[in-house]
């Protein structure tokens, strides 16, 4: 390669690896805006994405019914249209219930036909099951791209990113989940602002994925953020 052919190489790099990280970086908002958090650093949501999922959504439910914390879910149509009774219990308790779309394909590389497809048929689910309008939207793997997210805002849903992913789809037990998130709590802390956490009560590949893990990492970060800490926990519609 000559000069100018390695120059044109690195830009393309350069501009592909920008892209990449305009799409999937989950707080880059170069591809239009997105709902993070507030400005409050005592303030904490809770998000939890991929559900309903039988008993590890029930038993969330029961942790947070014990600690009197509404969180965010944002649900997968297709396991909403399987377990309608999980889902009226989530929103029954009085979490806000949001689309993650139908499949949880990566919207980032789909056509616009189909991303419309997907968020319109996660809607209609969720507003046969609940009764109510779905105003909440998270793009699965928090991809985008500008039509993502034009679409979405075209169905009026609003879409939420997060600032804490302590993945905790790996098998590294409640304990690191916890520690992972509080990690990132702090530092939010340190930065004065507040903590948008996604954690996952279900998963892409099917019913049934074993996340009791993070329902108990849940209960071990709403014993440390207790009332008596100064904490409060908000659902994302609070900093809309
Ligand atoms: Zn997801």
């Amino acid at each position: 390669m000559n000069s100018s052919t390695v120059t044109a190489a690195v830009a393309a790099g350069l501009l592909a690896s920008g892209c990449t990280y305009a799409a999937l970086s989950a707080e880059s908002q170069f591809f239009g805006k997105t709902l993070i958090a507030g400005n409050d650093p005592n303030e904490i949501a809770l998000t939890f994405d991929d559900g309903p999922n039988d008993v590890v959504t029930e038993r969330l439910l029961d942790v947070l019914a014990q600690h009197n914390v509404r969180a965010s879910f944002f649900l997968i149509g297709r396991y909403v249209r399987e377990r309608p009774q999980i889902t009226r219990a989530i929103a029954a308790s009085g979490h806000l219930v949001g689309n993650h779309s139908m499949t949880h394909p990566w919207l980032a590389w789909q056509s616009s036909a189909r991303i419309r497809q997907e968020l319109t048929d996660c809607n209609s689910i969720l507003e046969d099951t609940l009764g109510v309008p779905v105003r909440y939207f998270r793009p699965p793997h928090g991809a985008r791209r500008p039509a993502v997210l034009t679409i979405a805002r075209g169905l009026g849903l609003t879409p939420v990113q997060w600032n804490i992913i302590p993945k905790d789809w790996q098998p590294v037990g409640a304990e690191e989940i916890a520690a992972r998130t509080v990690r990132g709590i702090t530092r939010n802390q340190q930065q004065k602002r507040a903590s948008n956490i996604v954690l996952h009560d279900g998963g892409q590949a099917g019913l049934g994925q074993p996340r009791l893990p993070t329902v108990e990492a849940t209960d071990l970060l709403l014993r440390k953020y207790s009332p008596q800490s100064g904490t409060k926990f908000v659902t994302v519609d609070s900093w809309a």
